[in-house]
């Protein structure tokens, strides 16, 4: 047999019930104590005042992709063609071209990310055998206005 518990209800709300009067009073005061106790420890505030102060990212945080340089300031890549191999998104385009320095096989004339691809796996970065592209930035907001300006050309990838 199933055994059923009875639960007592109110039968009817008073009056000052009904206007939740009480209950607004309540919750203001609750509001209210935070907005004093925030005016008089400002530091315990746990927001911060994004976009102007940003909060640090971990040291491994994998941002925003940027190219390095040689100490000429040319790419150090060399078009190997490792990233855009090992990338799951498909997401970079590169056009290889006859170095004129013999020392180096070859340099990109174009590399693009397409960040509207990028799963930021990290992969690229990891494939790279002359540490050519990382993810040190730490830059992950990347608003822009219109999905062209997405697509990441050489220039800005060397830009950091
Ligand atoms: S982070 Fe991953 S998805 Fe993004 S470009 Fe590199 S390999 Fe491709
Ligand atoms: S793996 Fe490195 S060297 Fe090779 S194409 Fe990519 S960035 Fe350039």
């Amino acid at each position: 047999m199933i055994r059923v518990k009875k639960i007592s209800r109110p039968k009817e709300m008073t009056l000052s019930e009904r206007v939740y009067l009480l209950e607004i009073a309540k919750g203001l005061s609750v509001t209210i104590n935070h907005f004093i106790s925030n005016l008089l420890n400002p530091r315990k505030i746990p927001t911060i005042d994004y976009p102007d102060v940003k909060r640090p990212v971990p040291a491994r945080f994998r941002g925003r992709h940027r190219l390095t340089k040689r100490e000429d300031g040319n790419p150090k890549c060399v078009a190997c063609m490792c990233c855009p191999t090992i990338c799951p998104a498909l997401c970079i385009t590169i056009e290889a071209g006859e170095h004129p320095d013999p020392k180096i096989e070859k340099y990109p004339i174009r590399f693009d990310i397409d960040m509207l691809r990028c799963v930021f796996c990290g992969l690229c970065v990891e494939a790279c055998p002359v540490d050519a592209i990382r993810m040190d930035t730490g830059w992950y907001t990347m608003p822009e206005k219109s999905r062209d300006d997405l697509v990441y050309d050489i220039e800005m990838l060397l830009s950091d």
